[in-house]
């Protein structure tokens, strides 16, 4: 028993459990197991925002200007300077911004800052500044948690993805069939609750750090539920579920984020 509890000791510390980010004032500090290497899967999340941008652009849909785009960029750049409270490394970050023109409900940030927004989401829900940016401040923290990475090496080590190392060997058909099923841990997997509720708790706190009102998350994803109840179908909660609990726990937290916004610098 003793020594198999020192073999677990050792593949946890071989793993790297620990936290990928710091606590910040919100306080989430949970471990987390990570076995497939974050090389890997920042490869595998570049690769997918360069096809998903090459599709966009074929289609003529890709904005890259105007005051649509100009908008979410400058909330981006100030959420991105209130990211390193949590990771000192995103310094080394190539951020980048893309907007689809297509009537989808649904915003991602992939692992390394590579950020999407669909004109759909900002439209339809006639979105607030202080709305995108708890939006953006959410996804941005799922890829600073690095989720994706988590989800995949909990896939690889129950043996789902066990040849992920080959998802960048030069075999183009291999590299695609496992490239699809690792992109699927990243972008169509609906997050665990407590993913989401660690992404809703940074993302409120790099709001209000920027500058936008913490109080507009509630507003946000009670317009989601909204959007969703009717004919219309929100992307964005086939991957993030939305539910009493979430808008509860963001109502709670308020006070701790309100003395943070009170403080920020607001443009
Ligand atoms: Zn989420």
């Amino acid at each position: 028993m003793q020594a198999r509890l020192g073999l677990i000791g050792v593949v946890a510390a071989l793993a790297g459990c620990a936290s990928s980010t710091m606590p910040g004032t919100v306080g989430v500090t949970r471990s987390q197991f990570m076995i497939v290497p974050a090389s890997e899967v920042d490869a595998l999340a570049l690769s997918g925002f360069s096809n998903q941008n090459q599709k966009a652009r074929a289609a003529g849909k890709l904005v890259n200007s105007g005051a649509e785009y100009d908008r979410l960029e400058r909330i981006a750049k100030r959420l991105q300077a209130q990211v390193p409270v949590f990771r000192a490394d995103t310094k080394d970050w190539k951020w980048e911004l893309a907007l689809i023109d297509a009537p989808v409900l649904n915003a991602t940030c992939a692992p390394g800052g590579k950020i999407t927004f669909y004109t759909g989401l900002v439209r339809k829900l006639k979105l607030t500044d202080d709305e995108i940016a708890m939006v953006m401040g959410h996804e941005i923290a799922h890829a600073l948690r690095e989720h994706g990475r988590e989800r995949m090496s909990e896939a690889k080590a129950t043996g789902t993805v066990t040849t992920l190392a080959k998802v960048l060997a030069p075999d183009k058909a291999l590299t695609v069939d496992l490239a699809n099923k690792a992109s699927y841990f990243l972008f169509s997997l609906p997050n665990s609750r407590e993913h989401e509720s660690e992404a809703d708790t940074i993302g409120l706190e790099l709001g209000a750090r920027a500058g936008y009102d913490p109080r507009a998350a509630v507003l946000v994803w009670e317009k989601m539920a909204a959007a969703s109840s009717g004919a219309g179908k929100a992307e964005f909660l086939s991957t993030h579920p939305s539910n009493e609990t979430r808008i509860a726990s963001l109502t709670a937290m308020q006070p701790r984020v309100a003395p943070l916004y009170a403080a920020a610098n607001k443009k």
